[in-house]
């Protein structure tokens, strides 16, 4: 999916645009206790396409030391990974130096800059247009971040530069696109090794560029599976080594391309911030999921049951996924995470049939009514599927609107149970008929 890296000096109100863009797909997981959000990554969607936006606040593009330099570094390696870049700038502070150097490294991208203008309700969009033009970025696109204006224009003119979707249609002869993802040395690497080296892997392209990211065609157990890549593995042998460093955006881009994402954390550390925001990542994507607990040989009893409560303590919005604690140097529990891999595809891509669905509907509203919503009971009358990966249950009825999440997650355990859905998050969406 396409990636939009926002760029721009502290204050000109990159959060409030990035909280714009990404905006429709929050709310499908705001109320998931215990999730804590990454504001620096998110997805949007305009119309059916969805976008990643990633928000460089915090991490300056030209500073030369310390901590902003590394900051500066992982803002590099973002505008690297860029498809498209949103220079914003203050339209009410004018033009400043700061903005003068940013403009400088900009203008050596081969990618897209959009010069956005923010701040700009109610200004003279001609004078501003004119002062920013000398930026040498092109015509100016000004804004309101904070009203909205002008940022669904913006996101057409986004798009119009975008290479058009890829239909998903070559996705479908194989079995499960597979991603394996966690942060920095928790065995990822050896744990792909470990999978493709016991199995044979299918002849597949190599990409033209590194760009562009590339799945691996593998069958294990007369099944078929494709392994999305996160860091441009290359075959060195009889073994793969990645030939780039980690990367967010890269995992974060093979989460939205999976069907099923293997999340892999290191039993010898507790689960870190950045642990966190990749499963929450998965659970915004509504991704099939597997916990692989790795390091399973180098722990100790006594480690084995803290990192256990670690996990449902810090993750507990995970708790629909299997959890496998596995050694991936020694090859130890992979059967067990690739026999998961095929139970949360199944369910991730189950048909569940309306009558069942009604029936079970209306079993679960007889046992415990929805609560009333100003005075009125909701009213369900009947269910139907409206997608896979993750299975959408739409609900049809009158006086939907003010459902509280609490009866929603009784919904959704009923119907997890009802269709034995396991290793899949499961959304319900109400409409409302009047
Ligand atoms: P990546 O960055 O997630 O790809 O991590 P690597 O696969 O490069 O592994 C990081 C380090 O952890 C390496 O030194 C591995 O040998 C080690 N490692 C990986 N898996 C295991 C495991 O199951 N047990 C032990 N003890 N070490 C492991």
């Amino acid at each position: 999916i396409p990636t939009l890296v926002l760029v721009g000096r502290p204050n000109v109100g990159k959060s409030t645009l990035f909280n714009r863009l990404t905006k429709t797909r929050d709310a499908l997981v705001a109320d998931q206790p215990g999730l804590t959000r990454d504001r620096h990554y998110g997805v949007g969607r305009l119309g059916s396409r969805d976008y990643l936006v990633v928000d460089t606040a915090g991490f300056d593009p030209v500073a030369k030391d310390g901590i902003m330099h590394e900051m500066a570094r992982q803002a590099e390696q973002a505008i690297a990974e860029a498809d498209v870049l949103l220079f914003m700038v203050d339209g009410r502070s004018g033009l400043t130096p700061h903005d003068q150097e940013i403009a400088n490294r900009l203008r050596r991208v081969d990618r897209p800059v959009f010069l956005v203008v923010n701040k700009g309700e109610g200004a003279n969009r001609a004078v501003l247009g004119a002062e920013f033009h000398a930026l040498g970025l092109g015509a100016p696109l000004v804004i309101s971040a904070a009203h909205g204006d002008g940022v669904h224009p913006l996101l057409d003119e986004i798009f119009e530069v975008l290479p058009p979707e890829t239909p998903p249609a070559e996705l479908e002869d194989v079995g499960p696109r597979v991603a394996i993802v966690g942060r920095p040395n928790v065995g990822k690497s050896t744990l792909i090794n470990t999978l493709l080296g016991e199995e044979r892997v299918i002849a597949f392209d190599m990409p033209g560029t590194t760009r562009d990211a590339i799945s691996i065609p593998f069958s294990r157990n007369g099944r078929e599976y494709k392994l999305i890549d996160t860091a441009g593995l290359r075959r060195r042998g009889k073994v793969f080594e990645a030939v780039e460093k980690f990367s967010v955006i890269k995992t974060l881009q093979a989460i939205e391309q999976a069907n099923v994402v293997v999340l892999v954390l290191d039993a010898s550390q507790d689960v870190s911030d950045q642990d966190a925001h990749i499963a929450g990542f998965v659970l915004e994507t509504g991704r099939a999921l597997v916990l692989a607990i790795n390091k399973w040989d180098s722990v100790d009893s006594y480690r084995r049951e803290q990192i256990k409560s670690d996990v449902m303590r810090k993750l507990p919005f995970l708790s629909f996924a299997r959890q496998h604690y596995v050694s991936a140097l020694k090859s130890q529990g992979i059967s067990g995470v690739m026999s998961s891999v095929d139970k949360a595809f199944a369910a991730a891509m189950a048909k569940l049939s309306t009558p069942k669905l009604t029936r079970l509907l209306e079993e679960a509203v007889t046992k415990q009514a929805p609560p009333k919503v100003r005075m009125f009971r909701p009213k369900m009358r009947y269910a139907h599927q409206g997608g896979s990966n993750p299975p959408i249950i739409v609900i049809h009825g009158t006086g939907l609107e003010g459902i509280p999440a609490s009866y929603t997650r009784y919904l959704e355990r009923m119907f997890m149970e009802a269709f034995k859905l396991q290793g899949t998050p499961l959304r319900i969406q109400f409409r409302s008929s009047t």
